[in-house]
């Protein structure tokens, strides 16, 4: 099936996310052009080179004038000066939505800019590597991951189903969810991971008492895994915490008292206790195992397919 979509795309920022819808969307024939706006002039030529995109106009407003569809796909501290500039540009009947991290903030922040008329339906896809920019992305990256759409009240029903077919048809799985739900169970899955694993890495840095050399030496005892997390940009993070703060701080309130339970197990020797709170939570591994969201290796699933990058 090959029937076009949306006729122009217009994607605000190309990097890892709007590079793999780029290269997604023409494999799959699901528009007839793409345009992009990106802030840096390199990474407009780029894209430009890879053939990502037909047109790199010099604005976000340009970019936004005669498309169908919209998706921002810069950091989130993007989107509120973002919003304010596109906004009167964009066409009536378009669609706008973008893939940031947090979705309450996103509503935020772009909703009071959408003009009556525009369909203004926020998404989320759960798939990412911890690469940047255009070169680092690749057609694949959607297959078989949950695309997340967290639609706003009123919202048009045959334009959602346009933007659930499109992401289908990327390879998605797609789910619709409340905002607030979106934001406390990424926290958990994926911001806490992260912050952890920002955490460890840290640590490990700064230990005095084991050199850095025998920290990379070992690594494969576990903190190699955490690394390739703790390479994530920092700027999408930073923007993370800062936009999802009420979420992430009452999962890490949780996991905080956790953490506590397993050191007093430690401290007093409860094998009992360590025991079964490592079992339960090997079943968990297995369960994302067998829901296809995870490779059996400990690398994430992050290991690009052959091919990919194309
Ligand atoms: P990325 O590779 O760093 O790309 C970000 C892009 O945004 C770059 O092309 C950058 O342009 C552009 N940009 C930054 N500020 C801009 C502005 N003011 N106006 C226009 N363009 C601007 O980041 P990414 O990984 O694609 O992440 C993009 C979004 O996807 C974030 O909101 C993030 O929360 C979300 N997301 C990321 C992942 C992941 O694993 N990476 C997964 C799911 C969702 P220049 O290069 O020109 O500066």
């Amino acid at each position: 099936m090959s029937t076009v979509l949306y006729k122009r795309l217009a994607l605000i920022g190309i990097g890892l996310i709007g590079s793999s819808i780029a290269r997604a969307a023409k494999r799959d024939g699901l528009v007839e052009s793409i345009t992009t706006y990106s802030k840096s002039e390199a990474t407009r030529a780029k894209a430009l080179e890879l053939g990502l995109v037909d047109t790199a106009v010099d604005s976000a407003e340009e970019a936004v004038r005669d498309a169908d569809l919209v998706i921002v796909c810069t950091p989130l501290s993007a989107y509120a000066a973002l919003g304010a500039v596109i906004g009167p540009h964009l066409k009536a009947g378009a669609t706008l939505t973008d893939v940031g991290s947090v979705k309450q903030s996103v509503i935020r922040d772009l909703a009071p800019h959408v003009p009556a008329g525009v369909h203004f339906i926020p998404g989320h896809p759960v798939a990412g590597t911890e690469h940047s920019g255009p070169e680092a992305g690749f057609a694949e990256l959607f297959r078989d991951r949950w695309l997340i759409l967290t639609p706003v009240a009123g919202t048009d029903a045959a334009a959602l189903q346009q933007l659930h077919t499109f992401w289908t048809r990327i390879g998605s799985k797609v789910e619709t969810m409340e905002p607030q739900h979106h934001d406390l169970v990424l926290a958990i899955t994926s911001h806490l991971p992260h912050l952890i694993a920002y955490n460890i890495v840290g640590t490990a840095d700064d230990l005095q008492t084991v050199t850095k050399s025998e920290v990379i030496k070992y690594s494969a005892g576990g903190f190699r895994d955490f690394t390739r997390i703790a390479a994530s940009d920092p700027t999408m993070w930073r923007d993370v915490f800062l936009n999802n703060k009420e979420a992430v701080l009452e999962m890490l309130g949780r996991f905080t008292e956790d953490l506590a339970a397993l050191q007093r197990a430690i401290r007093w020797g409860d094998g009992q206790t360590l025991f079964d709170t490592f079992t339960r939570t090997r079943a968990i591994r297995r369960q994302i195992i067998d829901a296809g969201q995870e490779t059996p290796a400990p690398d994430f699933g992050r290991n690009r397919p052959s091919g990919a990058g194309k």
